[in-house]
């Protein structure tokens, strides 16, 4: 028997190092629960450095949309546009409030929503788009801001993996992800770039959001105005919920906000690594590796591969495992999951099925080292597809 010279999981949650600092400080300070100073500067950070006009932090990005979903007021018969090929959160949002999901296929290039095909997909009921910047890279948001207005719809940017990536428009301007759409929602999962555990973050765009998704936030009270002293009482004056997350967990967020560039740095090392090393071998063996449209940036989120076929990728997966690597696949379409699968009937999404079946995520944490990094590389180049 031979021993594993390795065991390298496929994510490992990275500490900046002020995180108990911080927490501790918000926890003497006695205010432990939620939209307290840790919150207000994570908030204002995010904004400032991304040009999103609100922010507001949430217990994760799935209540970031659903609090999308509840601002928008839909209702029962709407119709929302999502790609198939997401997490199920994106659709849950809109199923909570009695929506019709209406699914896009993915690109040919990359998992993210075909913006070709959403046109088709649009009828008198439609009332949103819901692009999701798969691995950090960006949707084409030109276009479907275009069809947005044209046909009247909002759009609400699924941000969650999209944190420091950018959208570069037709003149060359950069505008952050999540600071397009009319909403946008972030999440600080402890699998994404910028963690605090569980945790999340709507963005308004759209300043006449502003004033009910501060109500929203707080069970459907008016306590932010209270705690500003614009109002003498606060009372009950809108659906909501609790979506506000605690102190402890916004002091945790904010020690990893300041290291953001120092966390993105590593990240593109490693992303660029991978994609250097594994271009002319994925080549050989016609493997998809991820696509960089011209309009959008890297984030390095995720390094991922597409294989011909799921026998392959399957066989992939196990035989890095028996080298002590963890790889993984993502997504299964949602258009045929147990639960939407009847509702959506049988027009097929193809692309999303592929992405589904195909593809596998690589190992990508700031703490890789650079010789795991490099065992990594040279045991998928021995790998015979
Ligand atoms: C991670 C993720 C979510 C959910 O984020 P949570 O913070 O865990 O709720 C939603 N959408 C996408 C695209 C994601 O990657």
């Amino acid at each position: 028997m031979t021993l594993k010279k390795y065991s390298i999981p496929f994510n490992k949650p990275h500490l900046c190092g002020q995180e108990s600092e911080y927490i501790l400080d918000a926890v003497s300070s006695g205010h432990i629960s939620g939209n307290g100073k840790y919150t207000a500067w994570c908030q204002k950070n995010i904004e400032n450095r991304f040009g999103i006009s609100n922010c507001l932090l949430t217990t994760s990005c799935t209540d970031a949309l659903e609090m999308a979903a509840l601002l928008l007021n839909i209702k029962e018969g709407d119709e929302i546009i999502v790609p198939s090929y997401t997490f199920v959160s994106t659709a849950n949002a809109f199923v909570l409030r009695g929506a019709k999901i209406v699914f896009v296929d993915s690109k040919l290039e990359c998992p993210n929503m075909d913006e070709d095909q959403i046109e088709q997909l649009i009828t008198p009921r439609t009332r949103a788009i819901v692009p999701v910047h798969y691995a950090g890279i960006a949707c084409q948001m030109e276009k479907i801001m275009d069809l947005a207005k044209k046909y009247n719809l909002y759009v609400v940017e699924d941000a969650a993996q999209a944190v420091n990536g950018y959208f570069k428009d037709s003149n060359d301007k950069r505008k952050a992800l999540g600071s397009i759409g009319h909403l946008s929602t972030f999440s600080f999962h402890e699998t994404k770039n910028i963690i605090s555990g569980e945790g999340g973050m709507l963005g308004i765009n759209e300043i006449d959001f502003l004033q009910r998704a501060e109500i929203i936030w707080e069970k459907g009270t008016n306590r932010s105005a209270f705690s500003r002293n614009e109002v003498s009482k606060y009372e009950w004056k809108d659906l909501g919920s609790s979506f506000l997350p605690s102190e402890i967990t916004a002091a945790f967020l904010f020690a990893q906000l300041e290291k953001i560039e120092n966390i993105q740095n590593r990240r593109n090392e490693i992303w660029n690594y991978y994609h250097l090393h594994l271009t002319s071998w994925a080549n050989e063996y016609g493997i998809q590796l991820p696509h960089i449209p011209k309009y959008s940036t890297n984030n390095a989120h995720i390094f991922y591969m597409v294989f011909q076929n799921q026998v392959v990728r399957n066989r992939f997966i196990n035989s890095l495992k028996s080298s002590g690597i963890s790889t993984i696949f993502h997504y299964l379409s949602l258009h045929r999951s147990p639960y939407y699968s009847k509702k959506h009937g049988d027009r097929k999404l193809p692309q999303s099925d592929r992405y589904s079946e195909s593809l596998v995520r690589l190992p990508l944490f700031y703490d890789l080292t650079s010789a795991e990094l490099q065992f990594i590389v040279e045991t998928i180049l021995e790998f015979k597809p």
